[in-house]
């Protein structure tokens, strides 16, 4: 069965990270995608995982506890558009995540926008090794979504092909805007 946009995030990520790897979750909301980066770089390496929501970080925090996977975290009650000044510019990442939107079950109100987007996006590329992966998971159907998406397409359509590989993964025939997935590969 084909996998959806979320699934698939995952199969891309856990294809390019190692043990001891540096990765950025960009949009930490409940942690569930911090939880199953801090598995994947181990004991050894780290997460940086950013939410502009402190709900965001309490309950991250009590995941990442419980599965014993805190020490390999550092959770930031900052915007991802703060990554520039948080990451050290020689710092070099292996893989980041973003899924794009509101946090389900909480403020509606809070969602990603498209200008901080683009800056983490611009401080993300800086700091990619060869090889590495940043992937967006784009959900669209809320308000300023759809202004967020057209970001993410501009910003992907303008990467050089010379410099970078970028796919993106959608279902055509479904119903209620499921999201989009875009990646972008360091070559
Ligand atoms: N990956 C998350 C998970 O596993 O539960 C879901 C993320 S949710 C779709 C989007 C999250 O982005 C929300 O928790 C929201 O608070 C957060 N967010 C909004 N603006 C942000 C920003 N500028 N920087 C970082 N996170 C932001």
């Amino acid at each position: 069965m084909l996998q959806t946009a979320l699934h698939f995030s995952h199969t891309l990520l856990k294809e390019v990270i190692q043990v001891g790897d540096i990765v950025v979750d960009a949009t930490m909301g409940n942690g569930n995608d911090t939880a199953f980066l801090a598995e994947l770089v181990g004991s050894t390496g780290l997460v940086y995982a950013f939410d502009v929501q402190e709900k965001a970080l309490i309950n991250t925090e009590k995941k990442l506890t419980e599965l014993g996977l805190k020490d390999q975290t550092t959770l930031l009650h900052q915007g991802h558009e703060t990554l520039g000044e948080a990451i050290p510019e020689e710092t070099q990442l292996t893989a980041a995540i973003f899924n794009l939107g509101y946090l389900p079950k909480s403020d509606k109100q809070v969602i990603t926008k498209p200008d901080t987007t683009k800056k983490a996006l611009d401080a993300l590329l800086a700091r990619l090794k060869p090889k590495g992966r940043i992937i967006l998971v784009v959900y669209y159907g809320h308000t300023g979504g759809e202004a967020e998406l057209a970001l993410v397409q501009e910003y992907s359509q303008k990467l050089p092909q010379e410099e970078y590989s970028v796919l993106t993964y959608q279902f055509i025939n479904q119903k209620n805007n499921p999201p989009i997935l875009f990646c972008f590969e360091k070559k």
